[in-house]
C-alpha cells in the first residue's frame, strides 16, 4: 500500500526510536520512492535516528540537529537544507513535550512554566518550522502536524497537552490560510492513542487504549504505520484539494 513521492524531499522532525510515530511516516514515506532528511532534538537522539535511518530501503543520508525551542536552531536547520538539497516538497512535524507531572491530576495545578513549555515545543514550534522552511518550499508543498482528540475535548489526565494540540490545531488553520496563496497546504492527523515514549508520560494511558479496543468502531488501536499511510496520502497529490484539516486516524472513536 504505497503512493509513489519519487523525485520528492520531506523533512521528517521528530523520531526518537522505532515507536515514534514519525518513524511510522519515514516508513511509509521511504517506501513510496521519497527522499527524506531527519531531525532530531538533540544529542542523545542522534545515534538512535542514524542507526534507524541506516535500516531503511532509501539512502537519506542527511540527518541534522533542531532543537525547535530555539528560534536558532530551527534558521540553522533549515539553512543547512537549503545548502544541501535546496527544495523540500514537505515536513512531517510530529513533536510534543509535557513535564510527566503535569499529565496527571487537576488542570488547575499546571504550573505557568509547564504551561508555557507545553505550548512553545508542542504548538508554537509549528509555526516558527513553517516560517523557515515556506522559503525551501519553491515548487508548493504540504506540512502535516500530529494531535490527539484531547485537543477537542477532554480526555483524562490529557490537561496541558490538550490545551496545547487545541492550540496546534488552530495553527494549522493559520498556517493553511497564510501558505495557501504560496501552494504550501498544512494539515493534521488526529491519531488514536500509541504507546510510544511521549505517550508513557501519561497517567492512565493503558485504559485509554483498552477502551479504544472496546469502543471505537473498529475495534482496534492505531499504529504508526497507519498514520504514516495517511501522511503519505496528504504529502501527495491525491490530496491536493485538502488544507487547513484535521484528518482523525483513529479507527473512528472521535465520532462517538
Ligand atoms: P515520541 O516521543 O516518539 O516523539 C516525540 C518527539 O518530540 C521526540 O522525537 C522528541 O525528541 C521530540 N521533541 C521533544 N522536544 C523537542 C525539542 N525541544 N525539539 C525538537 N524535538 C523535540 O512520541 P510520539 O507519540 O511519536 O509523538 C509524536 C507526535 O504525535 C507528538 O506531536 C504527539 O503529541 C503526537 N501524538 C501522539 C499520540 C500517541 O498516543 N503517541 C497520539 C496522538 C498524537
Amino acid at each position: 500500500m504505497s503512493i509513489a513521492l519519487a523525485g520528492k524531499t520531506y523533512v521528517i522532525m521528530g523520531v526518537a526510536n522505532k515507536r515514534s510515530i514519525a518513524w511510522g511516516i519515514a516508513q511509509s514515506l521511504d517506501q513510496s520512492g521519497a527522499r527524506l532528511i531527519f531531525t532530531y532534538a538533540g544529542e542523545r537522539f542522534e545515534k538512535p535516528v542514524r542507526d534507524l535511518v541506516a535500516t531503511l530501503d532509501g539512502n537519506h543520508e542527511l540527518i541534522l540537529p533542531c532543537d525547535v525551542t530555539s528560534d536558532e536552531s530551527v534558521e540553522n536547520c533549515f539553512a543547512s537544507i537549503k545548502e544541501e538539497v535546496g527544495t523540500i516538497h514537505g515536513l512531517a512535524h510530529c513533536i510534543a513535550f509535557a513535564k510527566t507531572e503535569e499529565l496527571a491530576g487537576n488542570f488547575y495545578d499546571t504550573s505557568r512554566d509547564g504551561f508555557l513549555l507545553a505550548q512553545n515545543i508542542s504548538s508554537y514550534s509549528l509555526t516558527v518550522i513553517a516560517k523557515y522552511a515556506k522559503p525551501l518550499m519553491t515548487e508548493g508543498g504540504s506540512i502535516v502536524a500530529l494531535t490527539y482528540i484531547g485537543g477537542e475535548r477532554v480526555m483524562p489526565n490529557y490537561n496541558v497537552m490538550g490545551v496545547a494540540k487545541a492550540s496546534l490545531e488552530m495553527s494549522v488553520r493559520y498556517l493553511a490560510a497564510d501558505l495557501g496563496k504560496h501552494g504550501i497546504r498544512v494539515n493534521a492527523i488526529s491519531s488514536g492513542p500509541i504507546r510510544t515514549l511521549s505517550a508513557k508520560g501519561i497517567s492512565g494511558f493503558n485504559t485509554i487504549l483498552h477502551e479504544i479496543e472496546e469502543k471505537a468502531p473498529l475495534r482496534r488501536n492505531t499504529t504508526p504505520e497507519e498514520v504514516g499511510d495517511t501522511a503519505a496520502f496528504l504529502f501527495s497529490d491525491m490530496s491536493r484539494g485538502i488544507t487547513g484539516e484535521t484528518i482523525h486516524v483513529d479507527s473512528g472513536y472521535h465520532i462517538l
